[in-house]
């Protein structure tokens, strides 16, 4: 038995096995989310950023300002889809054009201009893993690998609401296996461990506000397990394994914004 896992996909799977089987086995997507729209163009912007002035040594308001043009040239592009996106209209295209631009902006200002990258937006070899019998094909891109004084590191961004509290705290929560993966894809890919914790640069989409998560130790153990205690890897295989994806109407991410099967679910209310 095998299975390919996305490194993104991880976190549905431990809390939602029936949305992570709609998604990655039924091939259930939205035809378009506005919000995962803004986060791309947001992507690519701060990206653009990185790569020219971690990466190739650029001054930083030329490189600042060529992210700000390179967002607003992808943003431009989404708007009559972002305007027929009905899940949308509590976010106006002008109101989501705005926020990612000063997003960007504080991106820079705030934390890329603050951390040497080795790489920028890396595609890394796939890698499997035997679980109890599971064949499990981790895939996955990562964000960026820091260079700092502990070695290597990952770096994720992640945009969206409530990503940065009011007291700048950027929590990790659930994001923490997926950036295990990242971690063990990480390390097979470019020959070198990483030995520096991973953090999350957020991104609020509410508050226009920028932050960095407290270095996270221990993805990696939370997700392969330890001697003494299996890993999440361990339970994803159970439930690959079983067949059997339960649902969890108790997920904060079930809503119809957020979950393709909520329509035809009758688990939640
Ligand atoms: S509607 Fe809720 S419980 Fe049902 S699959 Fe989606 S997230 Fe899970």
């Amino acid at each position: 038995m095998s299975t390919r896992l996305r490194a993104s996909s991880l976190p549905d799977i431990l809390d939602c096995p029936s949305r992570w089987a709609a998604k990655q086995i039924e091939g259930r997507q939205f035809a378009f989310s506005s919000r995962a729209a803004l986060g791309n163009a947001i992507h690519t912007a701060t990206a653009a950023f990185d790569t020219q002035f971690s990466i190739e040594g650029s001054p930083f308001e030329p490189s600042m300002e060529n992210a700000l043009s390179v967002f607003h040239q992808q943003f431009a592009n989404i708007r009559q889809d972002w305007k027929n996106d009905s899940n949308n209209i509590d976010f106006p295209f002008s109101v989501a054009s705005k926020t990612g631009d000063v997003l960007v902006k504080r991106y820079c200002l705030e934390i890329g201009c603050k951390i040497k990258y080795r790489y920028v937006e890396i595609t890394l070899k796939n890698l499997d893993i035997d679980v109890n019998g599971v064949l499990i094909t981790l895939t996955g891109a990562t964000d960026r690998i820091q260079e700092c004084k502990e070695g290597l590191g990952v770096v994720d961004l992640k945009s969206g609401v409530n990503r940065v509290t009011n007291e700048g705290i950027v929590k990790v929560g659930a994001d923490k296996p997926q950036l295990g993966v990242y971690e063990l894809l990480a390390a097979a890919s470019v020959g070198e461990p990483m030995t520096a914790p991973a953090l999350i640069a957020g991104l609020d989409t509410n508050h226009s506000t920028v932050g960095l998560s407290e270095p996270v130790h221990g993805a990696r153990e939370l997700l392969v397990g330890t001697p003494d205690q299996p890993g999440l890897l361990h339970a994803a295989a159970l439930y690959i394994k079983s067949g059997i994806f339960p649902p969890n109407p108790k997920s904060q991410l079930c809503s119809e914004q957020y979950c393709p099967k909520y329509h035809d679910c009758n688990a939640h209310g």
